[in-house]
């Protein structure tokens, strides 16, 4: 086998390279061959490390649970004092609490009523539960059928100390926000946060705020482009619109290659606009253009210019959002220090409506998924699918992904969707 490209400029010599007609999984591939975490971390405390990644292994100084202990209210028995095959009656000792331990030595014949989270006392080893005992008088009697060590919890049995408890890479949910504080460690090391410039391409382009003039249009991307970031967990880094005219374009590749790890630019990469950008973009670091085989989203630039990684999107809103989600988002995890970055979920439904889908390519319709009163979910698709209405996003809930080879769709045939809530 070869070894795969080192630089983007040695992928241009390989056999299956084509970058007027790249398959979405390919350029996927590309891009991910040079992805490396940034380098650098910090201490944060846990509350604050919310939606924050990981930055170290985290190792449990302590067992959990710290001592055996119950997982039932019943009572703490020794299974040596129980009777194989009838009754036993043993007299109360005492009781353990959650919180509040059986302090005394627990003899033969005795038991201790204990509750949920209690520590079992020293010399049993046995809980059985408070619906199998009769009760009276300070004394149990407990029947037949118990197993030793039943409904016992070992300290250590979920984590021993000085185990791994979360792994370098994992993104802190309040699942793991609750787990660090199980643990009683106070503060945690996070990968530092993403900085991520962006700024949109288009002498056409006014931001709210300005009053367009004949043939203006408000700039739209610099507000999704903005949002997406701050969801991901990015600092995001607005610079505006910028002309198409070289030398404000250099000084802002140039400014953001300065100050930030990644940079995201929307319009200017389509043929007619691409040829003084290429050859920008060339001089200034190593970038390749793509037609990706795709719909929406044909358009894709990606490379480094100096340390920082470039995407160039499309200027189309539609694209726009479509290339981030497919390219950027997984891109932008794995430099936070994600790891593992899966693949999002997709999975199977009935399509209500009939797709116009044109074979050689990779589409991703906006649909809305719902649930019909049998409880049964299908999707149909959004209005107009053109790439600059933006309303054909704003009304989905999904993305409906036909693969390259797919035709049209008829009603009712089986489509693969990825549902956007907790992406988008
Ligand atoms: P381009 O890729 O620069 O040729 O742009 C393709 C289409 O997207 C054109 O109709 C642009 O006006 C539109 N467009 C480009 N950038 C933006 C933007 N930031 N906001 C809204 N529309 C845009
Ligand atoms: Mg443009």
């Amino acid at each position: 086998m070869n070894e795969p490209p080192q630089s983007l400029r040695e992928l241009s010599c390989a056999d299956d390279y084509d970058p007027n007609s790249m398959a979405v999984d390919k350029a996927r591939e590309v891009i991910a061959r040079f992805l490396h975490p940034v380098n650098a971390s910090e201490r944060l405390h846990v509350r604050n490390a919310l939606d924050r990644v990981l930055g170290e292994d985290l190792l449990s100084p302590i067992d959990v649970p710290a001592h055996d202990n119950s997982a039932m209210d019943g009572y703490a028995v020794r299974f040596s004092d129980l009777q194989p095959g009838g009754e036993t009656t043993l007299r109360v000792a005492g009781t353990a609490f959650a919180g509040a331990p059986y302090s005394g030595a627990m003899a033969a014949g005795e038991c201790v009523r204990i509750m949920t989270g209690g520590v079992v006392p020293e010399g049993a080893d046995t809980i059985v539960m408070q619906e199998h005992v009769k009760a009276k008088d300070g004394r149990v009697t407990i029947g037949s059928g118990h197993r030793k060590g039943q409904h016992l919890r070992r300290a250590g049995e979920d984590l021993a100390a000085g185990q791994v408890a979360l792994k370098r890479g994992t993104p802190l949910r309040p699942a793991e926000i609750g787990l660090i504080a199980s643990l009683g460690i106070p503060e945690v090391s996070v990968y530092r946060r993403l900085r991520v410039a962006f700024f949109s391409t288009g002498d056409e382009l006014v931001s709210i705020g300005t009053t367009p003039k004949e043939g203006q249009i408000y700039d739209s991307n610099r507000y999704t482009i903005h949002g997406m970031l701050q969801r991901l967990g990015c600092e995001a880094i607005d610079m505006g619109v910028v002309r198409d005219d070289p030398r404000l374009l250099e000084s802002a590749f140039l400014q953001a290659a300065a100050t930030a790890d990644v940079l995201i630019t929307s319009g200017g990469v389509s043929v007619g606009e691409a040829d003084f950008v290429k050859e920008l973009l060339n001089r200034l670091g190593e970038v390749v253009f793509w037609k990706i085989a795709m719909k929406p989203g044909r358009p894709l630039a990606y490379g480094k210019i100096g340390n920082a990684h470039f995407f160039g999107l499309p200027g189309n809103p539609v694209s726009v959002m479509v290339t981030f989600y497919q390219f950027v988002r997984n891109a932008l995890l794995k430099l936070a220090g994600r790891d593992p970055v899966l693949p999002l979920p997709t999975f199977t439904v009935p399509c209500t409506s009939a797709l116009k889908k044109a074979p050689g390519r990779t589409e991703f319709q906006r649909g809305i998924l719902s649930r019909d009163g049998n409880g049964s979910w299908s999707v149909r698709v959004t209005g107009e699918q053109g790439s600059g209405i933006l309303r054909s996003m704003a009304d989905a809930n999904c993305f409906i992904i036909l693969p390259t080879e797919q035709g049209n769709v008829a009603p009712g045939a089986l489509v693969e969707v990825q549902v956007m809530e907790g992406v988008v």
